[in-house]
């Protein structure tokens, strides 16, 4: 490690643009799971959400707050008072906090969003800071949309946002539009042109439309960002955000090129990634730099003759730095606790004491039932037993079955309120007869969009994962889940989705 290496502080927000991404929404619990792995990786900032958006937001944002350490806990708000007042309270429990105030400075999205001539977005935005700092000595500024930005206007707002007492100005390329070498110039041009551009650290937000997210991202840390915006596995709106471990890694494999460090615990990396793709079910695609199942793995025979002789011949990265671990170790029944809390560790879930035990005993169920548990196995055992099953409605019991073509189930159900509901009801197939009992008990009709069902290991006997996707009054919610048996798999997928549902209206409520 280069001594003399710039520290480029890694604000991840996997929590916030990447959970307002399409199929990517996560419950309270799971935004919680996620934010102490994040803490666990490393990063210097969590933006946790945007608590204006909901009172579910809200309370997530405090939840995190309240209990992750180690990081600084940041959220997002618009430049008016109410929404900056919502991020305060949300934030106040955390050790350190961080208000991310923005307002877009482009042309187009003055004209056609805003409806504002540019004094109007320089006194909003100087505003919305120095309202910000009333409650908070930490906070950052985004002029959305930057790199379409009219540059000498860019420079302006960003030398008064720094006057009213910014600390960090994050310059976004909202819509992915920009390429290296201009946003290379945007950087330098700013460097050059804001008078006191030496008082706050200068940060970056890529999206990935192009492709260049990493790129464009690397470019402006050439050029004197100091912080970078991204996601675990790059999930964001459209297209994605810099992708965290992909920046992160170039900087540590390139260190001497970029002369500058980030504080990641890379061999949490893995893991890590696990986490996130499981919690929102987005793939891993196996080709995916430095995650990817197969981004270790050398197939060509005069790549693994060198490889034999000297890893480094086709290897930039050692598989062991970004926390892969190479055992393909299959637990069965005869597995051990200890080796299956390794395992879990591996697969990037802290589990506490309790929440093992349970895991545990249904690792043993199914042991019984399953030859040999692989990664895929485990991890569905892990969510069920933390997140799945959490009401307000379980399933109690399920009879399903087809005669001529017609499929037939009943249902039982039981509310967290004492309600037992059974319901019986015909479709196509048994699943279709076993969403229309779910139906007809709950009371909600949500619009089935999307139903998949994968193996999620090998062998006869694997556990079939079934994801349900749905749409409810304007908003999208998936459920997963995986057993031994299909149908149940899918009615449990199903249930997941009504609870989720139920939930989140149930927090609109409290508003
Ligand atoms: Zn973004």
């Amino acid at each position: 490690m280069s001594p003399n290496a710039d520290r480029v502080m890694i604000f991840d927000t996997t929590l916030r643009d990447g959970e307002q991404s399409p199929g990517c929404s996560m419950t309270q619990p799971e935004k919680l799971r996620v934010a102490k792995a994040l803490a666990d990786l490393g990063v210097d900032v969590i933006e946790a959400g945007f608590p204006a958006a909901s009172p579910g937001d809200w309370e997530s944002v405090n939840a995190v707050a309240r209990e992750v350490e180690g990081p600084i806990i940041c959220g997002l708000a618009r430049c008016n008072r109410g929404d900056i007042e919502k991020a305060a309270s949300a934030l106040r429990p955390a050790a350190r906090h961080r208000i991310h105030v923005f307002l877009a400075t482009s042309a187009i999205h003055r004209e056609y969003k805003l409806n504002m001539a540019k004094e109007e977005i320089l006194r909003n935005a100087v505003a919305g800071v120095k309202i910000a700092r009333e409650f908070c000595e930490d906070i950052e500024f985004s002029p959305e949309d930057a790199s379409r930005t009219e540059l000498d206007f860019l420079a302006q707002v960003v030398e008064a946002v720094i006057d009213a007492g910014a600390t960090t100005v994050n310059i976004p390329d909202t819509v992915g539009y920009t390429v290296p070498h201009e946003f290379a110039e945007l950087f330098r041009y700013l460097r050059k042109n804001v008078r006191n551009i030496d008082r706050a650290r200068l940060s970056v937000h890529c999206h990935d439309d192009l492709g260049m997210a990493v790129a464009n991202s690397l470019m402006a840390v050439v050029n004197g960002a100091r912080q970078v915006e991204c996601t675990i596995n790059g999930i964001g709106e459209r297209a994605g955000n810099c992708s965290l471990e992909e920046v992160v890694m170039a900087l540590r494999t390139r260190e001497t090129f970029f002369n500058a460090r980030t504080g990641i615990h890379t061999e949490r990396l893995y893991p890590v990634s696990r986490l996130v793709s499981s919690i929102t079910g987005m793939p891993i695609p196996r080709n995916k730099a430095v995650v990817g199942e197969n981004a270790f793995a050398h197939e060509s025979g005069i790549h693994q003759h060198g490889m034999l002789k000297h890893a480094s011949t086709y290897e930039i990265m050692r598989p062991q730095d970004v926390g892969l671990t190479r055992s393909s170790l299959v637990l069965g029944k005869h597995s051990g606790r200890h080796a299956l809390r390794e395992r879990i560790r591996e697969l990037g879930f802290e589990l506490d004491d309790a929440e093992f035990a349970r895991v545990f005993e249904e690792f043993k169920v199914l042991a019984d039932r399953k030859k040999e548990l692989f990664d895929g196995d485990i991890e569905a055992l892990v969510l069920r037993a933390e997140g799945g099953d959490q009401g307000p409605w379980t399933l109690s019991g399920l009879r399903t079955g087809s005669q001529g073509g017609v499929g037939e189930a009943t249902v039982s159900l039981q509310h967290a309120d004492g309600r037992k509901v059974e319901r019986s009801a015909t479709g196509d197939g048994p699943v279709d007869a076993a969403f229309k009992a779910i139906e007809q008990a709950t009371g909600l009709n949500p619009k089935l969009r999307k139903f998949e069902l994968r193996s999620l290991s090998e062998g006869e006997d694997a556990q079939g994962e079934a994801v349900v996707y749905v749409d409810f009054r304007d908003r999208s919610y998936r459920g997963a889940s995986a057993t031994t048996d299909i149908v149940e798999s899918a009615t449990r997928a199903f249930l997941e989705v009504i609870n989720r549902i139920e939930q989140s209206q149930r927090a609109q409520a409290v508003a």
